[in-house]
């Protein structure tokens, strides 16, 4: 099974891909974790990676798309994939399609983590005090989420085109959130 994890920043994709990842026997690909493991070196591209990063604007696709590849050729006894973070506009939906042409994986759901966006304040500005992330405060959060409406919404009209829709109350606790997509899931 392969699927993709959407939703604004705060929505607890990081926090349901791994609980999903676990129960499903899928591998993890966040790109967000992989830029930031870029940034980590003292590099060039590491540190044009963490300007746009701590920024709150998105990485170039070129970019994406490499990292990405290095990730899929890493893991390629990979039983199914998760995406989290990724696609983010439609040109990387369209990449993310070549992408599992070129491997023979089919995507089987994209699943939508609705959240109120007041609430997406709250979980980030908490986040902030427990991770320390340099673009969780409130102005860069303010373009991180300007971005996700504008670039990353959109997507969400076109997989329910495909019927790959699967829309997820990501409001309440962690484990009640964690079983409704269980439970969508397992009826697929
Ligand atoms: P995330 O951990 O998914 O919230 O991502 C953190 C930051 O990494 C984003 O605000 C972007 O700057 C960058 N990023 C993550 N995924 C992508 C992507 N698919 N395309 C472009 N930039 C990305």
């Amino acid at each position: 099974m392969n699927l993709i994890l959407l939703g604004p920043p705060g929505a607890g994709k990081g926090t349901q891909a791994s609980m999903i990842c676990n129960d499903f026997n899928l591998t993890h690909i966040s790109t967000g974790d992989l830029l930031r493991n870029e940034t980590k070196s003292s590099s060039d591209l590491g540190k044009e990676i963490k300007s746009i990063v701590d920024a709150g604007n998105l990485v170039s696709n070129e970019i994406i798309l490499r990292i990405l590849k290095n990730f899929i050729s890493k893991n390629n006894d990979a039983s199914g994939f998760l995406f989290d973070g990724f696609p983010r506009n439609a040109e990387q939906a369209g990449l993310l399609d070549q992408l599992m042409h070129e491997i023979n994986f089919k995507l089987n759901a994209v699943i939508m983590l609705d959240v109120d966006k007041e609430l997406l304040l709250n979980r980030i500005l908490k986040r902030k005090e427990d991770e320390g992330r340099a673009d969780d405060n409130e102005k860069v959060l303010e373009n991180r989420l300007r971005v996700y409406f504008e670039e990353t919404q959109p997507l969400i009209e076109v997989y329910q085109n495909e019927n790959l829709l699967i829309k997820i109350d990501g409001e309440g606790e962690i484990s009640q959130v964690n079983q409704r997509i269980n439970a969508s899931l397992r009826s697929l």
